[in-house]
């Protein structure tokens, strides 16, 4: 969507409110398409003392596989983030403020580009998911394998060896 802001950028004072859908479908990530429906998205856009920002709220599910039992999970997330808006930047270096030549602003770039650049690197099913036993591949959360046990007897079994 291409936001037109010239009334933001000549009215000290004056706000711009609206609220859209992105679908993201199409982002592939590693091979994973984890955007299953659109992003909702309120934007505002802020004119103070000559100052223009631009506030973005997105609300959005996220499909993916947990980081420790390969499970797919669905979670719901909530970013929010904030860019300062000029015509023209003096400073190209300054990633703070986003440059709005024509007082026009792509709107889908910038929020795909923050929603994918603040996503957390791993995703858990939940905060103690035990994972994959590394023997066996059983999911600890549903199963306990014995593995672990077997290991066990088997470290006391050399330990009663030693003592006798
Ligand atoms: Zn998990
Ligand atoms: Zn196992």
């Amino acid at each position: 969507m291409l936001l037109q802001l010239k009334d933001v950028f000549l009215n000290d004072g004056s706000k711009l409110e609206l609220d859209y859908s992105l679908p993201l479908g199409d982002v592939d990530i590693n091979g994973d398409y984890p955007f299953k429906s659109p992003v909702s998205v309120a934007v505002q856009a802020v004119n103070r003392a000559g100052l223009v920002e631009l506030r973005l709220n997105t609300v959005f599910d996220y499909t993916t596989r947990c980081d420790r039992c390969f499970d797919e999970i669905t979670k719901h997330m909530e970013l929010s983030f904030t860019h300062g808006l000029a015509v023209s930047l003096v400073d190209e270096e300054n990633d703070d403020y986003i440059e709005t030549p024509d007082y026009t602003l792509e709107l889908d770039e910038v929020i795909t580009s923050d929603i994918l650049l603040n996503l957390p690197s791993k995703f858990l099913c939940r905060e103690d998911c035990r994972g994959l036993c590394p023997d066996c591949g059983a999911n600890l959360n549903r199963e306990s394998c014995g593995c672990a046990k077997n290991a066990v007897d088997s470290r006391l079994e050399i330990l009663k060896q030693l003592i006798d």
